[in-house]
């Protein structure tokens, strides 16, 4: 990427947000933060991280309805998310319907293992949200139907 193109992109983007410094008036952090964070579309600043904003991007999922269903699940992804420093390493829901192509693959003393693709992708590193072409994942079933927002806390932290 060149000055040239860096500059006529923060200018076009930079007008969406209503930010009327130009390019060479950024302090180096600014401009990094420019080239390789982006711009929040909601709050109008600079990305914090990669595609992420920690002010507005930290449980987007429950103001735009996107929950698990579960108050304690909800809670720690929230929490997940307030840790992340980019879009590339949220944590985040899928829900069900995001998945296709479910196939046994294996069965554990604590979970049934199944692979299926993820029809939205993971979320790449990069200035804007963008995500990969749907991939292969590994879903596990949980067996612990006793406690199952404990059982799947501690999958997720496990991993
Ligand atoms: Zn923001």
């Amino acid at each position: 990427m060149n000055e040239d193109g860096d500059s006529n992109r923060f200018l076009k983007e930079s007008k969406t947000i209503g930010c009327y410094k130009k390019l060479d008036e950024l302090s180096r952090d600014e401009k990094y933060r420019f080239k390789n964070y982006g711009i929040c579309h909601d709050c109008k600043q600079m990305n914090t991280g990669h595609a992420w904003c920690n002010k507005c991007d930290p449980g987007r999922f429950l103001r735009e309805g996107n929950t698990s269903g579960n108050a304690e699940i909800d809670k720690f992804l929230h929490e997940a998310q307030l840790r992340a420093t980019s879009y590339y390493e949220s944590l985040e829901w899928i829900s069900f319907d995001r998945l296709a192509d479910i196939k046994p693959i294996g069965e554990g003393g604590f979970a049934n293992v199944y692979s299926a693709t993820w029809l939205d992708g993971k979320p790449e590193l990069n200035r804007k949200k963008e995500r990969s072409a749907p991939i292969t994942v590994a879903l596990k079933k949980l067996k612990n139907l006793n406690n199952i927002t404990e059982a799947f806390i501690n999958e997720v932290i496990e991993h």
